[in-house]
C-alpha cells in the first residue's frame, strides 16, 4: 500500500515515526470499517476546541522544532484508511458559533442559540446524547482540560438555559455520564460553591470515586464510575505544566486523562461514548498567545495518540477528531520581502516558557501604568524596564522600545494603540508585539465562522467524509448506538420570532 505522498508504509513511518507506535491499529481499524454495515461499539469523539484549520500546519511545524517528530493528526491525513471532511458549525443565531452552540449541535441535533446548553429559545429542552447513550446501555465520558462543566462537555450532556451555570452542570452529570475529568472545582466543592453543596458527596453517594489529584486518579483507573476535578477554574495551559514541577506531579495531562477514562470505560462491553476536549487551545487563541496554543494543540494530539492506541486493540471504535469552531485564526505570515527567514522567526516561539495567562499578571496594575504613562519620570522608567524583562523572561525575546511603550499604554488602558479594536487590549497588543519576532498574525481575539476540520477512522467514519453538518454527528452516534431518537428542531426565523415574542434581549457573553 502507498501513502498519498508515494511514500511505501515501512518507509513512511520510518522517516516520521508519529504513527509508528499504532501502525497495526490503523490497519485493523481499516479492516474494521469495511465490514459490511460496520458500526462501532464505542465512539471517542475528540474537540480541539476554537482550533482554526491552519492550526493544523503551525502545530506540525512546531511539533517538528520541539520534538523531532510530526504530529499524529497530521500524519492522519496521508492515511488512505481515514475519513476527511469539514465541519459545518454555524448555530442558529450565527454563522459564528461559541462552544456551547457548537457541543449542543453534536449532542442533540439541533441548532440552538449561543450560550445555551441544550435548550431550544423557548424553553423546549432537548435530550442530550449522554441521555441517549444511557438508554443504550452504553457507557458515557467527558474528559476536557476546562472546567468539567465548560461548554463542550456540557452540550453532551448537560441541559441549561445559560452555559454560565456550570454550578448547575455540576449536579447534573451524576445521572448520565460515568467518567467526568477536568478542572472546575470551584462548581463541585462545598467551600467553594455559592450554595455549599458537597456535589463530590453526591457523586460517591451514587458509587463515582472522587479524585483530586494526578496519584489519586491513577489508582481508581479501574473504578467503574470517576469523577476527577483536578483544578479551580480551567487546567493549566501545558506550557505552563511543562514548566513548573509541581504541576507536573499533581495535575495529569489530557493523554493521562483520556487513558485512565478509557481504561474505566472498556469495562463494559456494551461500548461507550467519550469526548476528549482539548480546551485551552481556544483560551490562547482568545489571548492572542500563539506558544500556549501551541503547546497545548500538541498535548491535544498526544491524546490522540493514546486514543490510537486504544483502537489498536479495540478495532470496533470509531475515533472521530474536529473542533467546533474557528477562533482569531492565527497564520505565520512572511517575515521579509521575499519570504525568507521567516522559519528562524517562527522557531523563536519554542523560547516562550509561560502562557500570557501568567505573564499579564507579572506585569503588574493598571494604576502603576497610567501613574507611569502621564511622565517620564524615574517610575515611567522602571515600569518600561520592568515590561522588557517580564517579557523577556516569559517570552525569549527583547522587545524594542517602541513595543514596550505600546504594551505600557495598553496596560494602562489607554484606547487606539491597536487599530483593530478587538486587538486594542492587553493580550492583543501583546499578541502584535510577539508577531514580529516570531511572525504569527491575528485577525481578531474572537471565534470565526470557517469551516473547521474533521478527520475519522474505524467503522462508521466514512460519514464524516466531505461537509458535515454539525447536527448530523448527532444522528449518527444515535445510529451507531442503535437509537433512532430525534430531538424537535428550530428554523432561525421561528427563533427570532419567539425571542421577539418573549421580549427576552439576546444572549450577550464574552464567549471562551
Ligand atoms: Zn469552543
Amino acid at each position: 500500500m502507498k501513502s498519498s505522498a508515494g511514500i511505501g508504509r515501512r518507509s513512511f513511518f520510518a522517516r516520521t515515526g508519529a504513527l509508528a507506535a499504532v501502525a497495526g491499529s490503523l490497519e485493523q481499524l481499516s479492516a474494521a470499517q469495511k465490514r459490511r454495515g460496520a458500526r462501532p461499539n464505542n465512539i471517542i469523539f475528540m474537540v480541539s476546541d476554537g482550533m482554526n484549520p491552519s492550526v493544523l500546519t503551525l502545530a506540525e511545524h512546531f511539533s517538528r522544532i520541539t520534538r523531532q517528530k510530526g504530529t499524529v493528526w497530521h500524519e492522519l491525513y496521508h492515511r488512505p484508511e481515514a475519513a476527511r471532511g469539514l465541519m459545518d458549525t454555524a448555530s442558529l443565531n450565527s454563522l459564528v458559533t461559541d462552544s456551547s452552540a457548537s457541543s449542543s449541535a453534536w449532542g442533540s441535533g439541533s441548532r440552538i442559540w449561543n450560550g445555551m446548553v441544550n435548550m431550544l429559545p423557548d424553553g423546549t429542552e432537548l435530550t442530550p446524547i449522554a441521555t441517549v447513550a444511557k438508554q443504550q446501555k452504553k457507557r458515557m465520558g467527558l474528559v476536557t482540560t476546562a472546567s468539567a462543566t465548560h461548554a463542550t462537555p456540557a452540550g453532551f450532556a448537560a441541559v441549561v438555559k445559560s452555559r454560565a451555570d456550570e454550578p448547575g452542570i455540576a449536579r447534573q452529570y451524576s445521572r448520565n455520564v460515568d467518567v467526568v475529568m477536568g478542572g472546575g472545582a470551584a462548581y463541585f466543592e462545598p467551600g467553594k460553591r455559592r450554595d455549599g453543596q458537597d456535589v463530590p458527596a453526591d457523586y460517591a453517594k451514587a458509587e463515582f470515586a472522587v479524585v483530586r489529584n494526578k496519584q489519586e486518579m491513577l489508582a481508581a483507573r479501574k473504578s467503574h464510575k470517576i469523577l476527577g476535578i483536578f483544578f479551580d477554574g480551567q487546567m493549566p495551559y501545558t506550557v505552563d505544566h511543562r514548566n513548573d514541577e509541581r504541576l507536573q506531579l499533581e495535575v495529569p495531562t489530557l493523554a493521562e486523562m483520556t487513558e485512565v477514562a478509557l481504561e474505566s470505560l472498556s469495562q463494559s462491553r456494551e461500548g461507550f461514548l467519550l469526548q476528549v476536549e482539548g480546551a485551552r487551545i481556544d483560551h490562547a487563541a482568545h489571548n492572542n498567545d500563539a506558544a500556549a496554543l501551541l503547546w497545548d494543540q500538541l498535548a491535544f494530539d498526544d491524546a490522540i495518540l493514546t486514543v490510537l492506541r486504544f483502537a489498536e486493540k479495540n478495532p470496533d471504535t470509531l475515533i472521530v477528531i474536529t473542533s467546533d469552531h474557528g477562533n482569531s485564526n492565527p497564520a505565520l505570515s512572511s517575515m521579509s520581502s521575499k519570504y525568507g527567514g521567516t522559519e528562524a522567526c517562527f522557531e523563536r516561539l519554542a523560547l516562550a516558557r509561560r502562557s500570557f495567562e501568567l505573564m499579564t499578571p507579572l506585569l503588574g496594575s493598571k494604576a502603576e501604568y497610567t501613574m507611569a504613562i502621564e511622565s517620564n519620570s524615574p517610575a515611567a522608567k522602571t515600569a518600561a524596564e520592568k515590561i522588557r524583562q517580564v517579557v523577556e523572561d516569559s517570552l525569549g525575546f527583547t522587545p524594542s522600545d517602541a513595543h514596550v511603550d505600546l504594551i505600557r499604554r495598553s496596560l494602562a488602558g489607554q484606547s487606539g494603540v491597536a487599530l483593530n479594536y478587538q486587538l486594542d487590549k492587553p493580550v492583543g497588543v501583546m499578541g502584535l508585539v510577539a508577531g514580529h519576532h516570531n511572525g504569527i498574525q491575528w485577525v481578531s481575539t474572537s471565534h470565526t465562522s470557517d469551516y473547521t476540520l474533521v478527520t475519522a477512522i474505524g467503522p462508521g467514519s466514512d460519514r464524516f467524509q466531505g461537509i458535515v453538518r454539525n447536527t448530523n454527528c448527532f444522528r449518527h452516534m444515535c445510529d451507531f448506538m442503535g437509537s433512532n431518537f430525534r430531538n424537535p428542531e428550530m428554523d432561525p426565523e421561528k427563533a427570532k420570532q419567539v425571542m421577539r415574542a418573549m421580549r427576552l434581549p439576546e444572549p450577550h457573553f464574552h464567549w471562551v
